[in-house]
């Protein structure tokens, strides 16, 4: 039985990372194996409460405010609205649904009064309800755990060391402080990252080192691959491969056993055969719908069709009440 560990080195992380990749991705299927059922895929959405317009400088985002984007700034979603978008991605066989907007932070007035309407609605429906809405104070957790909130996303995006290069506006220390935050009012914890910035293989561990050393490890690692956006500041990165991504899926699975790894960002410029990989890899969960958050990604029908190809089926279930967080 594989061990579930909080105490990781960076060398044993690295040792994991730089495995010949065949051996590497065995031994991530071998480790999905023993903790999830290799042909369950979990769908989510995610869509934009809030869109453009934020005071932040992270390099890869459209939606911030400074860079020339042609993102259409957008204020909050009426929660009807938002209601209404998260039966249409039940019925369209997604279990958990995440509302992202572009704030540095919570603010403690009307708007966010209506993101708690919008966590009460969408619970009701039964789906596993998630936000990302920046920094979160432990009392802001609070009031949204006790209004349904399963999940809060607050990526790392990558390691320690090399985050002054994409973000200036707020510190790596505020981020782990969030997350402590939201682990203390017992909302399940979402936090990943993106390669394909710029990073050196040391920072993509170095992310996963800290992610696999916090006191819980989240139950939910979403690992991106840069989508470039024209007039951001990482417009002109190249491509990652698939290998780098499944080295990052392999060894996030094998390091976090429990956790759902969502191949995330960047699906879009894969093939099937790729995603199959990822997959195989440990990954166990996908984005649905044609955009994530402003970036493109493959259209519902598109992925019924990988589905039935790979013999994958949508886990049919959230998994809320199930998880003791
Ligand atoms: S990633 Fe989030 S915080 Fe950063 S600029 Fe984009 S919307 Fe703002």
């Amino acid at each position: 039985m594989t061990e579930i560990r909080n105490d990781w080195t960076r060398e044993e992380i690295a040792s994991i990372y730089n495995r010949p990749v065949l051996e590497l991705i065995y031994e991530g299927a071998t480790v999905h194996r023993e903790f999830h059922d290799p042909s369950e895929v979990q769908v989510c959405t995610l869509l934009s409460v809030k869109t453009g317009g934020c005071p932040e400088d992270c390099a890869y985002c459209p939606q911030a405010a400074r860079y020339h984007t042609g993102v259409q700034v957008h204020k909050l979603m009426e929660v009807d609205e938002v209601l209404d978008r998260a039966k249409e991605a039940k019925e369209a066989g997604s279990t958990r649904f995440c509302m992202g907007a572009a704030w540095r932070e919570v603010r403690d007035n009307r708007d966010f009064d209506k993101v708690i309407a919008m966590v009460k609605g969408v619970n009701q429906l039964g789906m596993e309800v998630c936000c990302t809405l920046g920094m979160l104070t432990h009392d802001q957790a609070v009031k949204l755990k006790e209004a349904g909130l399963y999940a809060y996303n607050h990526n790392l995006d990558t390691s320690e060391e090399f985050y002054e290069d994409i973000i200036t506006t707020r510190t790596y220390e505020d981020r782990l402080q969030t997350l402590d935050n939201v682990r203390k009012a017992r909302i399940s914890v979402c936090s990943g990252g993106i390669i394909g910035m710029g990073e050196r293989e040391e920072d993509r561990i170095g992310m996963l080192h800290t992610l696999a050393t916090l006191p819980e490890h989240p139950e939910s690692v979403p690992v991106n691959a840069l989508v470039p956006v024209e007039g951001t500041p990482l417009e002109n990165q190249p491509r990652v491969s698939v290998w780098e991504m499944v080295r990052m899926i392999a060894t996030a699975r094998i390091i976090m056993p429990k956790a759902m790894v969502r191949l995330s960002a960047g699906r879009v410029r894969m093939t099937l055969e790729e995603q199959a990989l990822c997959f195989l890899a440990g990954a166990n969960s996908i984005f649905a719908g044609d955009k994530l958050l402003t970036t493109p990604n493959p259209g519902v029908v598109q992925d019924k069709e990988m589905f039935q190809v790979l013999q994958l089926r949508p886990r049919s279930q959230a998994i809320k009440n199930a998880d003791p967080v």
